[in-house]
């Protein structure tokens, strides 16, 4: 059974954008060899290439996820075996990374309607269970590029679990790294009909959002919410309860999302990470329009989630 069947309206309901919750990992297939050569060779293997952080969609009416079958792979020339990704409606996916071609649609066997596109830019406009999937792709992907060599002694790794281990070659080492997550505290704080909206610089024009920053280590979630929120603004924290989280493969974080209420209310936006941060009724943000001068978070974020439940409630 899995998770989202499991947990009922809990996590069903408060399903994000880039979690493959639909997805049967199959976690204890990944070293059966036999098996997993079985799928990928199979007519319901579906192989999603990445390139270079790009995701590889067809571009119709509407945008899709685009795919390459087992025979496509073998002028590619490969560094790696496939990932195993999962099964999903009868298809077992699997990833590849194309990064060490030049230009690779000439490479694959594509028509003239298929692309490599960043997933940020169109992951919002397409079926969820197909932008979860490209997500999963670019972020494991992501995590090979960089764990090419061990991190203690500097020999080459050997990928292993179907893509899931890289091992360090050096026998003496033998040291295992997993897909790093880097944990991040995503917080709506409110107090009455009021909400804390910040800009950073980074941000797309005329946006605000809810506040965020990475966990370090020895913290709880709960203390780097409330240290994220004095840092950022000055206001301490009371009734800090966890929502939901999400996957955020831009390149590797877990957006864990909270709620926690103010319990003083004088704002003072660290000059450093914000260029402003005040804080908006229900009234305000419901009365937002394409043409104002204050936008909420793309759709596609938790950050926008948070925002919309809270704009629900009243
Ligand atoms: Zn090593």
């Amino acid at each position: 059974m899995r998770l989202s069947e499991f947990t009922g309206d809990g996590i069903m309901n408060s399903k994000n954008f880039y979690a493959t919750v639909n997805l049967d990992r199959q976690a204890n297939r990944r070293s059966d060899t036999k098996w997993i050569n079985k799928h990928l060779i199979s007519q319901e293997s579906r192989i999603l290439p990445v390139w270079r952080g790009q995701s590889f969609v067809s571009i119709g009416e509407s945008l899709s996820a685009a795919y390459l079958n087992y025979e496509s792979l073998q002028s590619l020339k490969l560094k790696d075996k496939p990932i195993f990704l999962g099964s999903l409606n009868d298809y077992s996916y699997f990833c590849v990374d194309l990064s060490h071609l030049e230009l690779p649609i000439e490479a694959v066997p594509t028509g003239t309607d298929k692309d490599f596109i960043d997933l940020r830019q169109i992951g919002g406009v397409m079926s969820p269970d197909e932008a979860n999937l490209l997500a999963y792709a670019r972020g494991i992907s992501y995590w090979h590029q960089r764990n090419i060599y061990c991190g203690v002694c500097g020999k080459l790794t050997i990928v292993e679990e179907s893509g899931h281990h890289r091992r360090c070659e050096n026998k003496k080492c033998n040291t295992i790294q997993f897909p790093r997550t880097d944990s991040a505290c995503i917080v709506l704080v409110h107090n009455g009909n009021k909400i804390i909206l910040a800009r950073a610089d980074r941000f797309p024009p005329k946006m605000q959002s809810v506040l965020a920053g990475f966990l370090e280590p020895g913290e709880s979630l709960e203390d780097c919410v409330a240290r994220e929120v004095f840092e950022e603004v000055g206001i301490h924290l009371a009734d800090i309860h966890y929502r939901h989280s999400q996957p955020w493969p831009f390149p590797s974080s877990l957006m864990i999302g909270f709620r926690a209420r103010a319990i003083s209310f004088d704002l003072k936006p660290d000059e450093k990470e914000l260029v402003s941060a005040e804080w908006f009724t229900r009234k305000e943000l419901k009365a937002i329009t394409p043409e104002s001068d204050l936008q909420l978070p793309r759709k596609d974020s938790i950050a926008r989630k948070l925002i919309d439940e809270w704009l629900d409630e009243n």
